[in-house]
C-alpha cells in the first residue's frame, strides 16, 4: 500500500480535528439529510464556527490567512465519504477562489466574513438546460444598463442549489466566449429556484434549477471584466478538478476499507469470501488502481502548491480518478453479493453517489478532449 508523504504533522493533527467534528456535527444526521435532500443551514454555520471555511480568506474577513490546498483535502477525505452531499469542497475550493481572487476589495469586504462564518453559502452556475459541455454555448444574457446588467436566462444541476445565499452566474455578455461572471444574491428581485431535484445519488445535496428573470445585477457585482469570465472559468476549472479528484479517490478508498472488512466477516463454503482467489486478486487490482490514484493525485498537488498545475494534468487527474472510483465501487458491490444492493449498506449508496463523478465537473470525455489536444490532437493536427 501506497506510503503517502503529503501530509506533515500539522495537518495530521488537523484531520484529527476534523474527524472528531465531523462524527460528532455531521454524521450523525446523514440520514435525516438525505431524507430531507438537503444539509442542514447549521452545519454550514458550525463549519464556520471551526475555521474550516475558505481558510485562505484574508484575516480582516475573519479567515485564517492560510492558504495551504492540503487542509481541504483533509476536509474532502474525511467528510465526502460518509457524507457525500455536504459540499465544502465547493465552497471552499471552486467557488470561494473566484471571489478571493477575483473580487474587488468592496465585494470582499461585502461577501467574505459571511462566506467564512457560514452565513452565506456558495454556487457557481454555468449549465443550463441547452448546455452544459459546451459552456461557450451559453445563452443566460446579461444586457448593460447605466448602473446595472439585467440578466435573463436559467441554469439547472446547480450545486447549493436551494441553500445558496450567493450564486456567481456565467452569462452572455457578446458573442462567441463573451461571458460575464454575475455575484446574484438570494432576495435579488427576479431571481428565484426551481425545484429541488431527484437524483440517483447524492441525496442530501440540494442540487437544484434556477431563474433570472430582469435581475437587476448591479456593476459593482460584476466579477472581473464582463466579457472575459470564459477565460476564468478555465482557469478555475484546473483546481476544481483536483478538488474532485481527491473527493473520489477518498470515496473509493472508503469502499475499499469497508469491502476488506465485509469479505473477512462473511463466509461461504466454509471459509471467509476474502480468502478465495478470486476475492484476493480483485481487491489486489483495487488497491493498486487506488494507489496510482493517490500517487498521481498527489504529485499533481505538490504541483499546484507551486502553482503549476495544467489544465491537461487537472484533467488526467479527474478522468482517471472518477474512472478509478466507478470500478472500484462496482467490484465492491460485486463482493458484498446482494447485501451491496441493499440501501442499509454503505457500498450501495457509494455506489450510487459515483456515478456522477464522471459527468460532472466536466465529462470524462470532456477530459480526454483536453489531454488529447494537449498533445496537439486537433482539428489542425500536430503543431
Ligand atoms: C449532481 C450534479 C451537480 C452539478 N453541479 C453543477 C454546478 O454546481 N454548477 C454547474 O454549472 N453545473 C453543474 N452540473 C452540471 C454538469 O457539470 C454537467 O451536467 C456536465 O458538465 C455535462 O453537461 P451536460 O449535462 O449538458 O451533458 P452534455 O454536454 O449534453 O453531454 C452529453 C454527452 O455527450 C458527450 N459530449 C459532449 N460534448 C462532447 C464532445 N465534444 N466530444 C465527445 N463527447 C461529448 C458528453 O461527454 C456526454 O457523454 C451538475 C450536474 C449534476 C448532475
Amino acid at each position: 500500500m501506497l506510503k503517502r508523504t503529503i501530509y506533515d504533522e500539522e495537518h495530521e493533527m488537523f484531520r484529527r480535528t476534523v474527524r472528531k467534528w465531523a462524527e460528532a456535527e455531521v454524521f450523525p444526521h446523514a440520514e435525516e439529510w438525505r431524507e430531507a435532500g438537503c444539509v442542514s443551514r447549521e452545519v454550514w454555520k458550525k463549519a464556520g464556527e471551526q475555521g474550516f471555511l475558505c481558510m485562505y480568506a484574508d484575516e480582516k474577513y475573519g479567515g485564517l490567512g492560510l492558504d495551504d490546498f492540503r487542509y481541504d483535502m483533509i476536509l474532502a477525505e474525511e467528510i465526502n465519504p460518509k457524507e457525500p452531499g455536504f459540499f465544502i469542497g465547493l465552497h471552499n475550493r471552486i467557488v470561494g477562489p473566484y471571489l478571493h481572487k477575483m473580487g474587488t476589495e468592496d465585494q470582499k469586504a461585502r461577501y467574505m466574513p459571511g462566506i467564512v462564518s457560514g452565513e452565506i453559502v456558495l454556487a457557481i452556475a454555468m449549465t443550463e438546460p441547452g448546455t452544459g459541455s459546451d459552456l461557450g454555448g451559453v445563452k443566460t444574457r446579461a444586457v448593460e444598463m447605466d448602473d446595472h446588467w439585467v440578466l435573463n436566462g436559467s441554469k439547472t444541476y446547480i450545486s447549493n442549489g436551494i441553500l445558496a445565499g450567493l450564486v456567481i452566474v456565467a452569462a452572455r455578455t457578446g458573442d462567441g466566449h463573451e461571458i460575464g461572471l454575475f455575484l446574484v444574491e438570494d432576495g435579488m428581485e427576479g431571481f428565484s429556484r426551481g425545484r429541488r431535484l431527484k437524483k440517483m445519488g447524492l441525496q442530501s445535496q440540494d442540487t437544484a434549477e434556477l431563474f433570472f428573470d430582469n435581475v437587476k445585477v448591479p456593476k459593482t457585482n460584476v466579477l472581473g471584466d464582463p466579457r472575459r469570465g470564459f477565460k476564468s472559468m478555465m482557469m478555475n476549472l484546473a483546481e476544481e478538478r483536483i478538488m474532485g479528484a481527491l473527493g473520489f479517490m477518498a470515496r473509493a478508498e472508503h469502499a475499499f476499507g469497508l469491502t476488506m472488512e465485509y469479505i473477512m466477516d462473511r463466509r461461504a463454503f466454509g471459509r471467509p469470501i476474502g480468502t478465495f482467489q478470486n476475492s484476493r486478486f480483485k481487491m489486489a487490482s483495487m488497491r493498486t488502481e487506488l494507489d496510482a490514484g493517490w500517487a498521481l493525485t498527489d504529485h499533481l498537488v505538490r504541483e499546484h502548491l507551486k502553482g503549476e498545475l495544467s489544465a491537461e494534468m487537472a484533467a488526467e487527474a479527474k478522468l482517471f480518478t472518477s474512472e478509478v472510483e466507478g470500478r472500484v465501487v462496482d467490484e465492491c458491490v460485486q463482493l458484498h453479493g446482494g447485501a451491496g444492493y441493499m440501501d442499509e449498506y454503505e457500498i450501495s449508496r457509494l455506489y450510487s453517489d459515483a456515478r456522477i463523478s464522471r459527468i460532472y465537473a466536466g465529462t470524462s470525455e470532456i477530459m480526454r478532449e483536453i489531454i488529447g489536444r494537449g498533445l496537439g490532437l486537433d482539428e489542425r493536427g500536430r503543431n
